[in-house]
């Protein structure tokens, strides 16, 4: 089978052949279909964070496909069942954070294309317990994005308490973004979409967005304030750049939202303003395996649109420059068929 690996932080990624691997007890092997290319596949490539993961590495968290093989004792899922393998690719259930209904926070937990090998190749194993089933109505392309960037987003949505009437600011309209916009209209809010690219400023009209603002081109802050200021941020730019505006874009006990993960580490926070405007500011990493259901439920439901184009796995050094560039609408998805 191909996989396309990363050898070197520094080097682009190779396709490899591979020998097609078993389930061990407890997993399942997946035929991949389809496999959205997230920024963090990037940051994994390049070690851009903190914890870097161990080479060879295999990235992709958004893979998806048809179980082909069940190891011993998996009776959740049979073979032919469509499933998705998320960045959570297992955690163990009983520590302190899985038993208080935190599973994304898990103190020992399987992060599928950082931790094991992800679904940049053509069989992947993942663990049974883990794995989204992808309802029928769900095409494989779309089910790609949702299980990284819908999920997040749908869970950072939620983080940022979005209800009916709050104006709710997305920054970053790139594959988690274009996602996020569309949960919180679901939620009820106001949008507005910050993005530095004109495109994706167009993108997020097309899917509804009440407002737009082009980072490049505008004070973010002065045309928040224009809309009376913003309840809550999600922040998904892969830069720590727009931080500071989005925060002091907020009203009083607004919510920032963190979900992108720049190499960038860090940004500034004023105290005196967070304590005395009553600011909440919230981390936010993926999304339960419930959240991902009912992602999936929504865009069954005709709620949601993924925006996509499809490229081959040969051509995931020139997919991870396009993204980037800012030129991709929305997300690129890997179609391994
Ligand atoms: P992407 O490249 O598809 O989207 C990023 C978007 O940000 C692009 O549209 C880009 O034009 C825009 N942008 C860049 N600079 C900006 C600025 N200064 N102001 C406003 N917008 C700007 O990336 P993605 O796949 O959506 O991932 C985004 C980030 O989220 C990455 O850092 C990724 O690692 C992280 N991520 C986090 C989680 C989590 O659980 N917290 C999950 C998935 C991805
Ligand atoms: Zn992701």
């Amino acid at each position: 089978m191909r996989a396309a690996v990363v050898r070197s932080f520094k080097e682009p990624l190779v396709i490899e052949e591979r020998p097609i691997p078993d389930p061990g007890p407890g997993q399942i092997r997946v035929r991949i279909e389809t496999s959205g290319v997230c920024h963090t596949d990037i940051h994994a490539a390049h070690g851009d964070w903190p914890v870097k993961p161990t080479l060879p590495l295999v990235p992709g968290h958004e893979g998806v496909g048809l179980v082909d093989a069940l190891g011993a004792g998996v009776d959740r899922i049979t073979v032919g069942q469509r499933v998705a393998i998320p960045w959570l690719g297992g955690a163990d259930g009983s520590c302190e954070l899985c038993v208080k209904g935190h599973e994304t926070f898990c103190q020992h937990p399987t992060y599928t294309g950082y931790t094991v090998d992800g679904g940049y190749r053509d069989y992947s194993i993942a663990n049974a317990d883990y794995v989204g089933i992808v309802p029928e109505g769900v095409d494989p392309l779309d089910a790609a994005p949702l299980t990284c960037a819908g999920v997040t987003t749908y869970a950072a949505v939620k983080a940022a308490q979005a209800g009916p009437s709050d104006l709710v600011g997305i920054v970053g309209i790139g594959g988690l973004g274009h996602l996020g916009l569309q949960y919180a209209k679901i939620a009820g809010a106001f949008t507005v979409a910050i993005d530095v690219e004109e495109p994706k400023l167009e993108l997020a009209k097309l899917l509804g967005a009440d407002h737009v603002i082009n980072a490049a081109t505008h004070d973010v802050v002065e045309e928040m304030r224009k809309l009376g200021g913003a309840d809550a941020i999600v922040s998904t730019a892969a830069t720590p750049r727009p931080l500071r505006a989005a925060f002091d874009s907020l009203r009083p006990t607004g919510r920032l939202v963190l979900v992108g993960l720049p190499a960038d580490n860090v940004f500034q926070l004023p105290i005196f303003e967070t304590v005395l405007r009553g600011i909440h500011v919230i981390g936010s990493l993926v999304g339960t395996r419930e959240d991902l259901n009912e992602v999936f439920e929504l865009h069954a439901g005709g709620r949601t649109r993924v925006e996509l184009e499809t490229r081959r796995l040969e051509q995931i050094n020139e997919a991870f420059d396009e993204v980037l560039s800012g030129s991709v609408p929305g997300r690129l998805v890997l179609d391994l068929r």
